[in-house]
């Protein structure tokens, strides 16, 4: 559960529209009852279709999303808003507890995240900070030669193929073609893909890139994904 205090009204919330898709609707009242006690104007929404509704019809300065929600789950929400162009600022709330979680989280294209249970101070810290820093940029779509890798849509073609990736296969192709011709090491693509306070075996990286290459390279006939011993990986240009 959340703890709520009384810490008065915030500067700038004024005007401020939060939208806060949650299942649980004790939970879904208190914030609501405690934002708007701060100065913002606060929608519920309680299922992920109504959450994905509201969020793509109505202008919001920030939406809390939970993850498992009813009807479509956090993640197929945020990936969906994205998708629809909507680039407002997420705070997702995970339910689970794991390094795993966050990032499918980030790489679904939330832009922070909370894992429950959480601090209602910590929470209104989150969100003042991505009010502050407002609406991002769709990020661009990167092109290595005839790959395609499009953030925004989570997608991947060579040529005219599509290609099916996991959110984490695409997480460290997003950072090999954004840095193509370059080597990066592994301990980049393993902070990129996964949480940064993972202490895992690094190994689970090569694992990544061995699917990589069965995906984007072998089916073309390249070999454009390489390793470079001792230093990382480069995708060539
Ligand atoms: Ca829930």
């Amino acid at each position: 559960m959340i703890f709520m205090f009384a810490l008065g009204s915030t500067p700038h919330a004024e005007g401020v529209r939060i939208l806060v898709v949650e299942d649980e609707h004790r939970l879904a009242e208190l914030l609501r009852d405690g934002l708007t006690g701060e100065g913002f104007a606060v929608d519920l929404a309680h299922d992920g279709r109504e959450g994905l509704w509201m969020g793509t019809e109505q202008p919001y300065d920030v939406i809390v999303l939970d993850v498992m929600l009813p009807g479509l789950d956090g993640y197929t929400v945020c990936a969906r808003l994205r998708e629809a162009g909507v680039w407002t600022p997420i705070l997702m709330l995970t339910a689970m507890a794991g390094e795993y979680d966050e990032a499918e989280a980030l790489d679904t294209g939330a832009d922070d995240y909370l894992a429950k249970p959480f601090s209602y101070v910590v929470l209104l810290a989150r969100l003042r900070a991505l009010v502050r820093r407002g609406v991002r940029e769709r990020p661009a779509v990167l092109t290595v030669g005839d790959l395609r890798v499009d953030p925004a849509g989570l997608r991947c073609s060579r040529g005219e193929v599509l290609i099916a990736l996991t959110p984490k296969e695409f997480a460290i192709l997003h950072c090999l073609a954004g840095r193509a011709g370059e080597v990066v090491p592994k301990s980049e693509l393993l902070a990129r893909a996964w949480d940064f306070a993972y202490e895992g075996d690094s190994n689970v990286v090569e694992v990544y890139i061995s699917a990589l290459r069965r995906k984007i390279d072998r089916p073309f006939g390249r070999s454009t994904l390489t390793t470079v011993r001792g230093a990382g990986y480069r995708l060539e240009p």
